[in-house]
């Protein structure tokens, strides 16, 4: 139950399929297109700018459900909410000045419930499921969005089944497991456990997987609505984004050709940039290759620290890739070490300690402006997705040093001369 309910209207009309353009109803449970692709929400935006304009939002709530009127819950009765979205835009000044980007900003997502980006899908997708009568769903997942579907889905009264790789970050199975989901672990990846979320699909319960029910995409739309927002009704020139299955790509796209539509904000959109891992990057690959779908990663190969882009083969493949294109983005892939340095430098110089799919994100920040594909000047916006505490482990520092109970503090303690600190991987500048 969303607690302001005043004037609350969705102006939801149907689902159109991302490559063939079919028209399914809205109002019953759907998934994917029967050509297997991605299903889309369509709302009326002549209905929209009709009822609302972009000053009447200022004053809603700080959560993702201000934007009510292009999300697909007809009823705030059925909203089913943690206090999600609104998440602060941060400059990153010494960093940005520090690898020749002084208009770098992150958007914090590691301060959402559930620690990750994937509480946006979540919140949606389960509250439009709770409104069409849903009560059991299932979902494959690298960890985060296991937890947050899990955690959303107890809220909402249903029962949720999640199916992760053994080695997904053994927190995101605790939070599952503490929200109540049946939880199976599959020594493998996340396509492995797809396929066997797939047999309680068949069994009768939903799936929650990526891109195979709509409803996830609106949930990360709102990342895009909210940038435009904050940006006072206008977009930066350069986004940057770690893309595992690219919902929050697609997102933001959709959220900004949905506000262009509109008349909200005019102009061209942002330079869209997917980063993935050296160790998992189909995406940049095709990129690269020209090529308008992605070829799978080879599964056994399939490795990196920032598990949420560890993803072989992507659903939306294709509306990724034209996201990029559209947009004059690009494809990048950085290896694991220089993600871990670079969250490090940059919890060090502007306190936003990142997770490693974030950090991956100013690794590639700092490649593509020694490369010259970003001029100084511009404004580059990278998306945190998650909080860093989840990844605790993988955090590259040096260990404090060990004093014994009556031991003083050692002289270099309180010096104020130049210090070696405890933060290894902080670089001098360029
Ligand atoms: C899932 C996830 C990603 C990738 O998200 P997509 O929108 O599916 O590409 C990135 N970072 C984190 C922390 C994630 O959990
Ligand atoms: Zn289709």
């Amino acid at each position: 139950m969303y607690p302001d309910d005043g004037g609350w209207t969705s102006a939801l009309t149907h689902l159109e399929c991302g490559r063939c353009a079919e028209r399914y109803d809205a109002d019953a449970p759907q998934n994917v297109c029967h050509c297997g692709s991605p299903l889309l929400v369509r709302y009326d935006l002549d209905q929209v700018r009709a009822s609302v304009r972009p000053e009447d939002i200022a004053s809603r709530g700080a959560d993702l459900w201000r934007y009510r009127e292009l999300l697909p819950v007809r009823d705030p009765a059925n909203v089913i909410t943690l206090g999600e979205g609104w998440t602060p835009i941060l400059p990153l000044t010494r960093y940005g000045r520090r690898i020749g980007v002084p208009g770098l900003l992150a958007k914090d997502e590691g301060m959402l419930p559930t620690g990750s980006f994937k509480a946006r899908g979540a919140a949606v997708g389960v509250s439009r499921a709770h409104e069409l009568g849903v009560r059991q769903l299932t979902l494959p997942t690298n960890g985060n969005a296991g937890a947050a579907w899990a955690t959303y889905a107890s809220r909402a009264g249903m029962e949720c089944l999640v199916v992760m790789p053994e080695d997904a970050p053994q927190v995101t199975r605790k939070e599952s497991l503490a929200a109540g989901a049946r939880v199976y672990t599959v020594d493998g990846l996340i396509g492995d456990a797809g396929r066997i979320a797939g047999q309680a699909v068949r069994d009768g319960w939903f799936s929650a997987a990526t891109l195979r029910e709509p409803y996830r995409i609106e949930g990360k739309k709102t990342m895009g609505l909210e940038i435009a927002e904050q940006f006072g009704w206008r977009v930066p020139d350069v986004v940057v984004y770690p893309t595992g299955g690219g919902v929050g790509l697609i997102g933001i796209r959709k959220a900004l050709d949905e506000l262009t539509a509109l008349g909200w904000i005019t102009g061209r959109l942002p330079r869209f940039v997917a980063v993935q891992s050296t160790g998992c990057a189909p995406i940049v690959r095709a990129f690269e290759s020209g090529a308008e779908t992605a070829e799978p990663w080879p599964a056994d190969e399939a490795r990196t620290v920032a598990f949420g882009i560890n993803v072989a083969a992507a659903l939306g493949d294709f509306l990724i890739l034209s996201a990029l294109r559209d947009s004059k983005g690009t494809a990048i892939a950085v290896d694991d070490q220089d993600i871990l340095e670079e969250q490090v430098a940059c919890a060090a110089d502007d306190g936003v300690l990142m997770c490693p799919e974030g950090a991956a994100t100013l690794a590639a920040v700092r490649r593509l402006r020694t490369d010259g594909w970003l001029a100084g000047d511009e404004e580059v916006l990278v998306l945190n997705t998650g909080s860093a505490l989840k990844y605790a482990d993988a955090l590259q520092v040096d260990r404090p040093t060990r004093l014994g109970r009556d031991a003083d503090l050692p002289p270099e303690a309180t010096s104020t001369a130049e210090t070696t600190g405890t933060v290894r991987g902080r670089r001098t500048p360029r």
